[in-house]
Parts: structure tokens; sequence; C-alpha cells
């Protein structure tokens, strides 16, 4: 430990002196502070000579190496002690356990009291334009976040937003540029954003402030895949102003809704318990309402495309997400624009009206025979018009057609001889034997009979074939065969072929 640095030779003698004294009959009521100033103490250090002063000199340098044993910690490549972060690992583990029991506690009891639906809680959303490493932690370099307050019976009821237009650190820029274009379409350094980090704060706070209970911030709900994002905005907007973060607890709507839905579930048949976790993990990450105009910031309003990213839409949803799962449990009766986005009804409802609408009629008119093919492909009007005619007109047609010939391919494959007369069906002509066996040799002709890849030359004895080596026929396809290799002691495989060259 860092404590024991500081014991030079000079504090073994000290402790040694001071035993000497205390023998002696002396005290020092201050214990190592009286035994330093002691002017005794000191006379007798500067008259020690080199020799007597060695086994102090001793212990100091085993104090010191084995104080450095003690305070040695393993690191990460990255440099950070391991057992510090363990140590936060475990303060993670503990901050979620403590979040799920607050949020078990805050629904129970508002469940107890029915107060459900005038529970507030706050949310937070934050977009970004580039992330970078400091200290080992990302910081989300933020473009624009909203906070709102939210409850199940008025929806958002109230949104502090912030567009940022802080300075983009150098070498940051072109991230945030593509960052900006792919998303929310923010220009870099805006103009008309907040600029002092400071100052946001102080607006922050403003707006959380009436919003304290005893003495505590309310939990700011983000999506998991938000929560570093919005940890690193708290802690840039708390460094600048010289503030604790610690103040600001960052908890999970997930957790919020599978509490709520413990709660909800109960009375709603058509959810299932045990199903919750990874459903609401799936509500807020899948886009369920189309966005419309209105919801939106003033930056977004005016400005097409990115909408759908605004910070502030964004709470909407969540509210319209948490609305639609839990207002109908908890009894709260459903408004537009503040339990589901105005003008239009919800969209069960909205699913009923267009089945109610839905009219089957009977007799189609003749206008949509052409449009309307059968499984085979005939259009009605053409089945139609087969069907009027009489059977002797059939007949006719039938008779001055031209047969079908059919041949069955399968029968080709016996002795030639019998087989075209059964491959072909009885409808075809067969004029002479001649015929058949044109018929077979030109079916053989489609594949002209080819030798395999084979050297072209014969070999009468091993000579010949050593004569022929690579360079009056080299090898085909593969990797070639260096000058060393080619010993004519040691006789090699003709090529046979593409890849079978040399080894
Ligand atoms: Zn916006």
């Amino acid at each position: 430990m860092p404590k024991n640095k500081g014991r030079n030779a000079f504090f073994f003698f000290m402790a040694d002196w001071r035993k000497r004294m205390e023998a002696q009959g002396r005290k020092f009521p201050n214990g190592f502070k009286d035994v330093q100033q002691d002017p005794d103490c000191n006379e007798e250090w500067q008259s020690l000579t080199k020799q007597e002063k060695g086994p102090y000199e001793a212990m100091a340098k085993q104090d010191k190496v084995s104080s450095q044993i003690g305070s040695k910690d393993k690191k990460t490549s990255l440099g950070e002690s391991i057992s510090a972060l363990e140590q936060k690992e475990k303060e993670a583990l503990m901050f979620i356990k403590n979040m799920q029991e607050n949020i078990k506690l805050i629904i129970d009891s508002a469940v107890n009291l029915n107060f459900v639906s005038q529970l507030k809680f706050c949310f937070v959303h934050v977009n970004w334009f580039f992330t970078r490493l400091v200290n080992n932690t990302c910081e989300y370099f933020p473009a624009e976040y909203a906070f709102g307050v939210f409850s199940l019976e008025n929806g958002i009821e109230e949104v502090h937003h912030a567009i940022v237009s802080a300075k983009i650190p150098l070498g940051f820029r072109r991230e945030a540029l593509e960052m900006s274009g792919t998303t929310h379409n923010i220009p870099v350094e805006y103009q008309g954003g907040d600029t002092d980090f400071a100052v946001m704060y102080v607006k922050l706070v403003n707006f959380l402030e009436s919003r304290k209970l005893v003495d505590q911030y309310p939990y700011l709900y983000t999506t998991r895949g938000l929560t570093q994002a919005v940890r690193s905005l708290i802690g840039k907007l708390c460094d600048e102003a010289e503030q604790d973060k610690e103040q600001f607890k960052i908890y999970d709507l997930e957790s919020l809704f599978i509490h709520l839905a413990n709660e909800g579930y109960k009375k709603r048949k058509d959810r299932e318990i045990r199903f919750i976790p990874a459903y609401a993990e799936n509500m807020f990450t899948r886009i369920t309402y189309i966005f419309e105009k209105g919801i939106e910031c003033d930056f977004h309003r005016y400005v097409d495309g990115g909408s759908e990213y605004c910070s502030k839409a964004v709470l909407y949803h969540w509210a319209w997400t948490l609305c639609d799962e839990f207002c109908e449990p908890f009894g709260v009766n459903t408004k537009p624009g503040i339990h589901y986005p105005s003008g239009s009804e919800p969209r069960l409802s909205e699913m009923e009206n267009v089945m109610n609408k839905l009219k089957i009629e009977h007799a189609p008119s003749t206008s949509d025979f052409n449009a309307v093919l059968s499984m085979t492909g005939v259009s009605e009007q053409h089945r139609l018009k087969v069907s009027s005619r009489t059977s002797e007109e059939e007949l006719r047609r039938r008779t001055e057609s031209k047969p079908v010939q059919v041949i069955d391919c399968s029968k080709l494959q016996e002795p030639v001889g019998k087989s075209i007369n059964k491959a072909i069906d009885k409808f075809v002509p067969i004029e002479s034997p001649i015929e058949e066996k044109k018929y077979v040799s030109k079916y053989l002709n489609e594949k002209p009979l080819r030798p395999p890849n084979i050297d072209p030359f014969a070999y009468s004895s091993m000579e010949d074939f050593l004569l022929r080596d690579d360079e009056s026929f080299p090898p085909i396809g593969g990797r070639g065969v260096s000058i060393k290799s080619r010993n004519p002691r040691n006789p090699k495989k003709a090529p046979l072929g593409k890849g079978q060259g040399h080894t």
C-alpha cells in the first residue's frame, strides 16, 4: 500500500530508538511525532556511521519491496486495474439489482394505492454526433436530447429538449457528418442550438427540480441500447457544471415495462407473462407507429428527413407503446394525441372498421372475366367460349387437329430395335427401320465421343518417356516445376490432366 512508501531507514531507527528510550522510562504522548521532533533522536541518527545505519537501510529496502509486491495489481491490456474493474462490475450488478427492486417498489405501492395511472416517469433520449474513447469509457458527443415527463393518464406531459451546437473536436468532423447524414440530420455546429454544456446542465436541473422526490431527482428511463449514451450525456453536463453525476440514476425502460406488465397482464388474457422480457425488448426497438409530423422538435419539423430519429418524437413513441399496453389494464380511457397518434384511431379498431366495410359481391360482372385466370391459366371468357361448342363442333375440331407426338424417353434405354416403337406413341407414323437407325445415330452424334485427357504419344519404353520431359511437354495447370527438381533419374508421372501436374 502507498501508506508504507515513506518508511525509510530513519523511520526504522526511530522505532528502535523509541523502544530504547521507553525502556528508560521516557514517554512520547504523541507517538512518532514526538520522536521525530526529539533533538536527541536526530542527533544520534546523524552521529551514526554508515555501517551502523546499514541494518536500518536494509529494513527500509525490504519494506519497500514488500510494499511494492502488495500494491502490484494486475492490469488489463488497456492498463486498467483488474481488481478495480471487478469492483466496477460488482457495483454495476448491484445497481441493476437496486434498480429492479426500486421499480418494483414504486409499481407495487402505486398498485396498492390505485395510483399507477398517475405515476410519473421521466424519459430520456439522446442523439449523438460521434463516439470516442476517453479514459477507457465510450463518450457520446450529444447532438440532441429530450427529457420528457410521462404518465399513463396524461401521456407525455412536458418535454425539455435541446439541440447541441457545441464545437466538434478536431478529427471528429467527418464521423459527425456521416452520423448526422444517416440518422438525425442535425447539421454539425448548427446555429441556434446550445453551445455551453454548463448552461445546458442548469436548464436541465431547472426542468427536473420540480419533479424531485425527497431531494432525489427522478429516475431517468431510457432503453437499454441508449443507456451508455445517456450516461455519457449526464456525465458531460455534470462535469462541465462541476456537479456530481451520481445524483442522476439511469434506469431502463424495458425493466419498467416488465414490472408494469407483471401487474397489468394479470388482467390481459392475450399476453403471457413468461414472454415479457423478450417482448419488452422488442417493443422499444421496433417502429410501431408511422412517423407523422407534429410530434417532433422545432428543428425536425422544418427539416426534411431525420424526424423519426428526433429525440422528442422518440419519447412520444415510447409513451404510445406503454399506453397501448397498459392503459386498458390500469383503467385509463385512451384519447387521440395523448395515448396514440392523433388523427388516427387505435390500430385495432381501425382494422375493425376496414373489416366492417368489406363487402363480398356474389355476382361478378363480365368485365372481370379477362382479369381472373384459373389455376391452369385459362381466362373465364375462354372457358365459356369452349363450353359453348356443340358436341359435333368439338368432334370435328378434334379430328382436324394434328395428333400429338409423345416420346417417352425412359423407354429409349431398352435395346434399340424394340424401343423406338414403344417410345414413340402410336400416333407417330414410323416410316421405315432406316429412319429408326438414323434417329439413334443422330442421338449418339449429339455427344461426340471424346478421348480422355491423356498424353497423345504412346510410350514404347521408359527412355521414350524421359526424353519428352517438361521442356517439350509442360505440365497442364499446376504450379510448374523448378529446374532443380528435373532429375531424369527420378522418373515423373506423365501429366494426366489439369491440376495433376508434378509434385
Ligand atoms: Zn428533434
